[in-house]
């Protein structure tokens, strides 16, 4: 089939193919889909070319990013986050938004799947024209992988998506990679399964901008009542938020599209209280803040452990510990040394 192909056409198919920053952030502000997929398969790409391809294009982007309200939402399998997003998600685009959803799931590189963001999960959304579902980028490691979220964030809103959400699976410390990532956390959770308050960890819960208590619909009404109730009582022995913002607990249905509306006014009324009182930009900066000196200790700690003459100083140091021939700080010292050292040389 292929010989069949006319190889003028096959060579145009070729220089299509070769991606510029320029090029792609033409079709990026243009909102072209393509390329945005294109785009993000380059961040999740480790190769030296993407990458340098990459740093050019979200420098660019940079200025046409920000415009944006991103919302990360998190719970257990089976509480309803895809049901909730597909409904919430054409409430905004009948709000005139473009949304985007991406995802982030520490899971996805054991399971060699994505169990989130995927685009049959949401199979209204996918089809429209204002929305767009990127299933999540793959990477060894939880903060390479909200890493790669966020700069595709960026070029998300470049594209002119105003409303991104970002989800996750309550595994490890997904939330607080997507805390890292977002400007509002909303924590679905179910009624009806027991105390309500056990088996959640602390901090998800001192995370949360809201929690919605889902599928409260049919019998789970009064159940969800009564989770709302407790959940509000224990809100309140939490400390005041440096955004000023008092977590609220919403009874809703994604199923039966019941309370959708009204996430939303929180969230727009979140955002103008936030702006009004600064802390909206402050988070902002302080989460660029994290990621600045995030990607630094790691570019350190590489440089350091991937020095081939560190590694075989390491290993004979170690042997040395092991024999108790020096202790662990006088060698961290002389290690650390050597490695300014061979800097210099260089
Ligand atoms: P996820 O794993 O968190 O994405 O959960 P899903 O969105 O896939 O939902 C899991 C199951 O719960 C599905 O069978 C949904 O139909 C059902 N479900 C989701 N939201 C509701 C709801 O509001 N009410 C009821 N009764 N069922 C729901």
């Amino acid at each position: 089939m292929n010989n069949h192909i006319n190889p003028k056409y096959k060579a145009r198919f070729k220089k299509r193919k070769s991606l510029s920053a320029k090029n792609l952030l033409e079709q990026l502000i243009k909102g072209n889909k393509v390329a945005l997929s294109q785009a993000i398969t380059l961040i999740e790409s480790n190769q030296e070319k993407h990458q340098q391809i990459v740093d050019k294009l979200i420098t660019s982007c940079l200025q046409h990013s920000g415009q944006s309200i991103r919302i990360g939402i998190t719970g257990v399998p089976g509480v309803g986050k895809s049901t909730f997003i597909e409904v919430f998600g054409k409430h905004l685009i009948r709000n005139k938004k473009k949304v985007a959803v991406l995802a982030v799931d520490p899971t996805s590189s054991i399971s060699r799947g994505s169990i989130l963001g995927d685009k049959t999960r949401m199979p209204d959304l996918v089809k429209e024209k204002n929305a767009y579902i990127r299933p999540t980028a793959s990477g060894s490691s939880l903060g390479g992988v909200a890493r790669k979220t966020r700069e595709s964030i960026i070029l998300c809103e470049a594209a002119g998506y105003d409303v991104i959400l970002v989800e996750t699976v309550g595994v490890g410390q997904s939330e607080t990679a997507v805390h890292s990532i977002t400007d509002f956390f909303l924590l679905l959770k179910l009624a009806g399964a027991g105390d309500e308050l056990q088996g959640i960890k602390r901090g998800i819960i001192e995370m949360a901008d809201a929690i919605l208590i889902n599928k409260s619909d049919g019998e789970n009404q009064k159940a969800a009542k009564k989770a709302q109730m407790e959940f509000k009582r224990a809100l309140h022995l939490y400390p005041e938020k440096k955004s000023q913002w008092t977590p609220k607990v919403k009874c809703i249905s994604a199923l039966k599209n019941k309370g959708i509306p009204k996430v939303w006014d929180m969230i727009e009324s979140y955002k103008k209280t936030t702006v009004q009182n600064k802390f909206f930009d402050q988070n902002r900066f302080k989460q660029q803040k994290f990621w600045l000196y995030d990607s630094l200790n790691q570019k350190l700690k590489q440089s350091f452990y991937e020095n081939p003459k560190l590694k075989s100083k390491l290993k004979d140091y170690l042997t040395q510990i092991e024999k108790q021939e020096i202790s662990s700080f006088k060698a961290a010292d002389q290690l650390y040394q050597y490695y300014i050292d061979s800097i210099k040389e260089k």
